[in-house]
């Protein structure tokens, strides 16, 4: 790892900081254009097109798209024997396609679903790969930029699951998410996530009456989820966010189902939560005779992290500070970086600049950190890469 300071002292790299600056437009251009195009979860394929066709106009070497639509490309380092630094970006949104992609500027301000998450994050990564490659950044490690699918939803982050299957150890893991400017993330939170369905005989509201209904069931077992008392420290959280069943207002529900997501911060604090589920489901199965209950497992992300005395969450740390950064914020939380983090490899995810309302139609993002944020994004991989004599 490179210091900081010795970087800025780098000719090259000032002018690739200041370019961040006179380019500020161009990047906010860049970042609606990703946003216009649809990536739900599970249905990248165009935007990840945008990303590759990108990737080989900047030059960058070994483009590839895989049958997931994870996209690749890397500036080789001087010694490419050495582990790679490896930087990446989600492709994905959480919003279907049918969902309005209408932008709406208003001073510092770019409203737009799914704009500072992640199509900030993405014209971040590109925008990293042009100027390294315009100011011929080469650092001793290569360098690869990574584009990757399935973060969001039920994505199950197997994106980020094949890129690390793919590159195994590495010198850092470095996730792009555009809007956590001044925040740092070495932590990740495990998360189990399930489906549990109900299935009973069914009948008429009136004349079978009696019979078990699924919906009643179903809205058994969610009453006793919300009353586990859940610990503050480690902070465990429970969420039912989908529900689904029935046929009609006088159908005794033959079918119902949810969707259930448990996090924890801790591995011992999630296994406890899960068991309590699992406890409350077995019992509601052996009460009711005419109905069958199923779990299953549609989410599994693993906890893992680093301590924030590694070099690469010190380098992260010093990168904000020497672009002024007053407030730095180290966060938990479940991200691409719990892939790496979990197999032993350091991470860290950090942001570009300051947004809100993520996952919602009203999200949007504040440009005023860009060129600091994008100066931060290329201090800390250079500083990773080892830039320099
Ligand atoms: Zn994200």
């Amino acid at each position: 790892m490179k210091s900081i300071a010795s970087l800025v002292t780098s000719p090259a790299v000032v002018d690739a900081m200041g370019s961040f600056e006179t380019h500020h437009e161009n990047i906010v251009n860049l970042a609606i254009a990703v946003q216009q195009i649809p990536a739900p979860t599970g249905d990248e394929e165009q935007r990840a097109r945008f990303v590759h066709d990108n990737f080989k106009q900047l030059g960058l070497t070994n483009v590839s798209m895989d049958e997931i639509f994870n996209v690749y490309g890397c500036i080789e380092g001087r010694n490419p024997t050495l582990f790679p630094v490896i930087i990446s970006a989600h492709s994905d949104t959480v919003f279907p396609h049918e969902t309005d992609l209408k932008v709406r500027r208003e001073g510092n301000l770019v409203h737009g679903v799914g704009i500072g998450d992640n199509s900030m994050g993405v014209a971040g990564l590109l925008t990293l790969a042009g100027t390294m490659q315009r100011y011929q950044l080469r650092p001793e490690r290569t360098v690869w930029f990574v584009c990757n699918v399935g973060e969001e939803g039920l994505g199950d982050l197997r994106g980020m699951r094949a890129a690390v299957d793919r590159f195994g150890k590495a010198h850092g893991y470095i996730v792009l998410e555009g809007g956590m400017y001044g925040f740092i993330l070495h932590e990740g939170i495990g998360v189990r996530r399930y489906e549990v369905s109900v299935e009973a005989d069914g009948g008429h509201s009136w004349s079978d009456f009696g019979r078990s209904n699924a919906i009643h069931v179903l809205s058994q077992i969610i009453t006793q989820i919300d009353k586990i008392r859940v610990p503050k420290s480690p902070k465990t959280t429970y969420n039912v966010g989908i529900i689904e069943g029935g046929t009609s207002i006088n159908t005794i529900a033959s079918t119902a189902s949810f969707q259930l997501d448990l996090r924890s911060e801790d591995v011992t604090g999630l296994n406890q939560l899960i068991n309590q589920v699992e406890t409350i489901i077995s019992k509601t199965q052996r009460r009711y005779t005419d109905v069958t209950v199923q779990t299953k497992v549609i989410g599994d992300r693993p906890t893992g992290q680093i301590s924030a005395r590694e070099p690469l969450v010190r380098l992260a740390d010093e990168a904000l500070r020497a672009v002024g950064c007053r407030k730095i914020q180290y966060l938990r939380g479940s991200t691409d970086a719990n892939i790496p983090l979990s197999r032993g490899y350091p991470a860290v995810c950090i942001g570009i600049v300051r947004s809100a309302n993520a996952h919602r139609l009203d999200e949007y993002l504040d440009t005023r950190e860009l060129a600091r944020g994008m100066q931060q994004v290329l201090l800390l991989v250079l500083g990773s890469a080892e830039f320099g004599q």
